[in-house]
């Protein structure tokens, strides 16, 4: 297991680095119907085990850590 990321005063993840491999694009297409809309965007894993989506520049969007 990896350390925990920092956690901000406002309840946030502070950490916006995705874990190297783990980035995954929809794919839309594939999945039809509702889920077009998603297609493009793209997914990485935080070592505090969520799986926000990643902002145009790679980084992870601003997400709240699971609850212990
Ligand atoms: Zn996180």
């Amino acid at each position: 297991m990896s350390e925990k990321p920092a956690i901000t005063p406002g309840g946030y993840c502070a950490n916006t680095t995705p874990v190297p491999g783990t980035t995954e694009q929809v794919n839309g297409h594939a999945l039809g119907g509702k889920f077009f809309k998603m297609h493009g965007r793209r997914y990485a894993d935080c070592p505090c085990s969520r799986r926000p989506s990643l902002t145009d520049r790679g980084k992870l969007r601003r997400h709240k850590p699971p609850e212990e």
